[in-house]
């Protein structure tokens, strides 16, 4: 069988690996870290750099084409990889998705909906934007993930303080909305253009990281089209190959595209369960020119994200430097009978790192909520 390659090792890697198991593929993980889970689940683990370009000619002599899982993968890599073997999805589409000021000026040019925003390289830029640019939020342009490097400013004293603590790194301002709620669009796109969309995800976060994801979203039919319609055309100008994410706001009733992800997303775990084809899966169709599968859910689905601080437990010590932790009680999911675990192997819980997720499937989405909010709470996740 065929060898794929994939740069980065995290938990998205590790779905993905699973699925090219399922279809009879061979996997080579890159990834620095000895312990990734991804790495772990694959056939090989390169454990190097991105950019340790002995490791990248072994990589590129070994695998049949190349992907990612890793927003922050150096543009640099992938078309260094680009010169040897297929890199989806393209060093230039990632490279757009992975700086939010190239992202921006993007989804400006297209003319899709977003928020106003300014690039921001020095408090004299700061000093010079619009008044509509307040209250905003001050994002560092590359490596936030999670709400990291990011600041509410109320005010452009604030603004420039924030811009200053982050090291007068290159930053984008932009209009703080007020939000009804937010959704998502992952689909995937192959090379001759096909695209199949998944169902339309609405998301909650927890303090600047996903927490729970409902599919379908509650929005009107129409409203989840137009969220469909502008993924595919953002993924069209992309010239991309492979599975996307993008995020969306809505406010006022009206989307506005955040950000995309040139990977599998968060959002999109319930696919795994609940849909004919995962997400994971549609990336190692587009990746190795297979057609895409169907991206039809059997049913509603609620996934939960279960981050490191229920494992955490301050009271006892811990079995390393790492922190004091103990295992959850996953009896209190098990009871549960449409409910589906999904544990990542990590071996470090951390509070806010994500260790797994579970998914409850439920013809009525509904249903699906409650019994998967009442699953969070058994296993002590607390509200915000
Ligand atoms: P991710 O983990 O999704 O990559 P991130 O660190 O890249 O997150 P964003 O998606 O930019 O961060 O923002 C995180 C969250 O903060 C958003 O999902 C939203 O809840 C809130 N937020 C961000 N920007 C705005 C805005 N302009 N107006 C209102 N809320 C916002
Ligand atoms: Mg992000
Ligand atoms: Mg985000």
């Amino acid at each position: 069988p065929a060898t794929l390659g994939m740069l980065g090792g995290g938990q998205l890697g590790r779905f993905f690996v699973l699925a090219a198991h399922e279809l009879g593929y061979k996997v080579w993980v890159l990834d620095p870290d000895p312990n990734s889970p991804a790495g772990k689940a694959a056939d090989r683990h390169l454990c190097a750099e991105y950019d340790d370009f002995a490791a990248l000619d072994q990589f590129a002599a070994g695998c049949a084409a190349v992907t990612t899982e890793f927003e922050n993968v150096p543009a640099g890599t992938l078309e260094y990889l680009a010169k040897f073997i297929p890199v989806r999805p393209n060093a230039d589409a990632v490279g757009i998705c992975q700086n939010r000021v190239a992202e921006k000026s993007f989804l400006r040019a297209n003319g899709i909906p977003h928020a106003a925003f300014a690039a921001i390289n020095s408090v004299a830029d700061l000093e010079a934007a619009g008044t509509e640019l307040f209250p905003g939020i001050l994002k560092v342009a590359r490596f936030g993930y999670d709400g990291k490097g990011q600041a509410r400013v109320t005010s452009r004293e604030e603004a420039i303080a924030a811009f200053q603590a982050f090291k007068n790194e290159p930053c984008v301002l932009e209009q703080m909305l007020k939000l009804d709620y937010e959704v998502s669009v992952v689909l995937a796109r192959d090379e001759q253009g096909h695209t199949k969309c998944f169902p339309v995800a609405e998301n909650q976060h927890s303090g600047g990281i996903l927490d729970v994801s409902i599919a379908p979203a509650r929005s009107s039919a129409c409203q989840r089209d137009s969220a469909q319609e502008i993924a595919e055309h953002i993924a069209a100008k992309l010239g991309y190959i492979g599975t996307l994410g993008v995020e969306f706001f809505v406010s006022h009733g009206e989307l506005y595209v955040n950000e995309m992800a040139p990977r599998p997303h968060n959002s999109g775990h319930y696919t795994v369960d609940a849909c004919v084809t995962s997400q994971y899966e549609q990336q190692v169709r587009a990746l190795c020119g297979l057609p895409l599968g169907d991206a039809r859910a059997h049913s509603a689905a609620v996934m939960v994200n279960l981050l490191g601080d229920i494992w955490y437990d301050a009271s006892q010590p811990g079995p390393d430097a790492h922190g004091a932790y103990r295992e959850p009680d996953w009896s209190k999911l098990y009871a549960v009978s449409n409910l589906k675990l999904h544990l990542y192997g990590k071996h470090h819980a951390r509070p806010g790192r994500k260790m797994g997720h579970f998914t409850v499937l439920d013809a009525d989405p509904a249903k699906a909520l409650a019994v998967a909010l009442a699953a969070r709470a058994a296993i002590g996740i607390k509200e915000e």
